[in-house]
């Protein structure tokens, strides 16, 4: 298998430390507000990647963080430098004036809802940064003593000028740093593009006393280094992340874990491109997004989301479209038809050919999967197979159909969208349909009929059968999924 390393800029044939076992670090949400379908879109590409290393059958270790710590997040490039500027969680908290550690856990909470609908599978471990801070305190002053980092005024800063391999990841050398010096000096730093290991204001609303100060909080390149080798090991196999995280978040990561070890921090590094909007990045500080929660408003499901942000390659900008969500609902829709179809084939048998076609599909999956994650071409090899099995029409045995189906679920194992889940119904159709029965307990038709509306102007009817009220596409129209009996 091959992966496009950011560090070698190149393609490379992946080889874990440790035959068979791959130990992956993800640089996780930061727990302030809802994450958006662009912060998903990496976490759905985390997920793919792991998924398919299971399917070629190793053992991974994922560990995704929680940035619990209100730290600023390096959103956008407004901030060369990842520790000056404001601190968001701080700003939320006051904005909605709750305690952050409530804030931090609701949103906690909420990730995790978002994250079992988009059909994840859950790391080995979500390591939370408040969890993690004497860990931290640790490594601050390891790094101290080596002579990496130094105190001034209370606070603790990396002296980047000390570590020969800064810039091997971004580009951005401590000599092209000061040829295009955009941030501001400090006269506390020894270099102005030294960054923060451990802060200190007494105004923050989180805070731990530490050896150089009482109101400390540690930067935010710091939890990951930490996080990452405490559950994986000095040297890890992949980290990934946003490509905005290239710099100076991972960057800062290997200087950190680097000096602090003395070995190899991360052997590949995978960066997601962004998710746009009208050509923009989606980010929380500009507005332009969705929440999974808007898109259920909207009528689509965890499937139909997880689908249309994972169907482009990893490496290309995804513009995001509703329309785009409407062809995810088509070709979902075409994969369960044809399971569907697979379970009726009763036909004598269409000497191998079924069983040649399947393995040509797996082998042209893998083919495109080895090659840096190709899922487009891996879906291709998906709808190819369907388009093939069905010319074959009524030949096909129940023994064939059985291969077929197999190889499909093979590859959902992978790709997570073929299965239904009941659970992931929209919460927002159950309840309408609630409201429609009160309603009509109520002998109150005008609403009744209101939501039957409702339900119509997206795609659904309403069937009322002795066990309950079903929704179910209209014939042609756009719905998606099998009639349903409400709270299945
Ligand atoms: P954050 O919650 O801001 O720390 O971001 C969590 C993850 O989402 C990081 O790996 C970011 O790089 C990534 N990310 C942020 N915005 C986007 C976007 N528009 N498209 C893809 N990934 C993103
Ligand atoms: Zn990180």
């Amino acid at each position: 298998m091959h992966l496009f390393n950011t560090l070698t800029r190149k393609k490379e044939e992946f080889k874990p430390l440790h035959k068979q076992v791959v130990r992956i670090y993800n640089c996780g949400p930061t727990v302030y507000t809802y994450a958006h379908i662009g912060n998903f879109r990496t976490f759905i590409f985390d997920d793919i990647l792991r998924r398919y290393l299971e399917y070629k059958g190793c053992e991974v270790k994922q560990v995704m963080n929680i940035t619990d710590v209100g730290h600023m997040t390096l959103d956008d490039d407004e901030h060369l430098e990842g520790d000056t500027g404001e601190d968001k969680l701080e700003r939320q908290a006051v904005l909605e004036k709750k305690d952050p550690w409530q804030l931090a856990k609701f949103y906690t909470a909420a990730f995790m809802d978002d994250f079992k609908a988009l059909r994840l599978r859950e790391p080995m471990v979500f390591p939370r940064a408040t969890e993690h801070i004497p860990d931290m305190i640790e490594m601050v002053r390891g790094l101290i003593d080596k002579g990496y980092a130094y105190v001034v005024d209370g606070e603790v800063l990396y002296d980047i000028s000390r570590f020969p391999g800064y810039g091997r990841l971004s580009g951005n050398t401590l000599k092209d740093l000061k040829a295009g010096a955009r941030v501001a000096v400090s006269e506390k730093k020894r270099t102005p593009f030294d960054f923060h290991l451990w802060k200190n204001d007494p105004r923050h609303i989180m805070q731990w006393p530490s050896p150089w100060n009482e109101h400390g909080f540690p930067g935010w390149h710091l939890e990951c280094s930490v996080m990452a080798m405490k559950y994986l090991g000095d040297m890890i196999d992949i980290h990934t992340g946003g490509e905005d995280n290239i710099f100076p978040h991972h960057e800062n990561e290997i200087a950190q874990s680097e000096a602090f070890t003395g070995t190899e921090y991360v052997r590949y590094w995978l960066h997601v491109r962004h998710l746009l909007v009208n050509g923009e990045k989606m980010s929380k500080s500009k507005g332009n997004f969705h929440t999974v929660r808007d898109l259920f408003a909207k009528g689509y499901d965890g499937a139909e989301i997880r689908y249309a942000l994972m169907s482009a390659h990893y490496r290309q900008n995804l513009n995001f479209t509703l329309e785009g969500l409407e062809d995810s609902r088509r070709a979902i829709r075409r994969l369960r038809d044809f399971l569907a179809h697979l379970e009726t084939c009763r036909g004598g048998g269409t000497g191998g050919r079924v069983s040649r076609l399947c393995d040509g599909a797996a082998r042209k999956f893998e083919e495109a999967m080895d090659d840096d994650l190709n899922i487009a071409g891996a879906l291709g090899a998906v709808f190819n197979l369907v388009r093939d099995v069905n010319r074959l029409g009524g030949d096909v045995s129940p023994e064939e159909a059985a291969e077929a189906k197999a190889l499909m679920l093979r590859f959902d194992d992978v790709l997570a969208v073929m299965h239904e889940e009941r659970e992931e119904l929209s919460q927002e159709f159950k309840q309408k349909i609630e409201e429609r029965e009160e309603a009509r307990k109520a002998k109150d038709f005008a609403t009744a009929d209101a939501i039957r509306r409702w339900f119509a102007e997206r795609g659904y009817e309403l069937e009322d059968t002795p066990e309950g009220t079903r929704w179910k596409p209209k014939q042609g129209a756009k719905g998606g999924g099998d009639s349903r009996k409400v709270g299945e």
